[in-house]
């Protein structure tokens, strides 16, 4: 079955997408812990967290980086966090790989992580 982000690329369900090309799609989390909190998801749905997408096609996961980046600028000011969980033990939900960019930091909990 397709992957709920398979679903987002295929317009099968809505989202807030702030960036698209060939490879990636980028949109606002659902339920975002912090003032800024866009996913990054590459297109494919082969690879299930960053350490196949890393073993498997480096240079995609290059360019969600470089994604990111650009994103962050655009979105918050320049830095931001970027969080791969990796495993239903560190909270991954979706197994097809994402990244977390985290933007505004004083806009998360004193001391927290932000728990993405
Ligand atoms: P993770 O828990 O690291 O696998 O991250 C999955 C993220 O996807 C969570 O932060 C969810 O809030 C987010 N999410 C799930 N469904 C949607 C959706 N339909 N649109 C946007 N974000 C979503």
């Amino acid at each position: 079955m397709a992957s709920i982000f398979t679903r987002i690329i295929e317009r099968e369900i809505p989202a807030d997408v702030v960036y698209e090309d060939d490879l990636v799609i980028a949109f606002r989390d659902i339920a975002p812990r912090a003032p800024v909190h866009l996913l990054v998801v590459p297109k494919t749905e082969a690879y299930e967290n960053v350490v196949e997408l890393a073993a498997g096609d480096p240079a995609l996961l290059a360019h969600v980086v470089a994604t990111a980046r650009s994103l962050a600028a655009e979105h918050t000011g320049g830095d931001f966090r970027l969080v791969f969980n990796t495993g239903e033990g560190a909270g991954q939900s979706v197994f097809h790989v994402h990244a977390h960019v985290l933007g505004d930091r004083a806009g998360l909990s004193e001391g927290s992580l932000g728990d993405v």
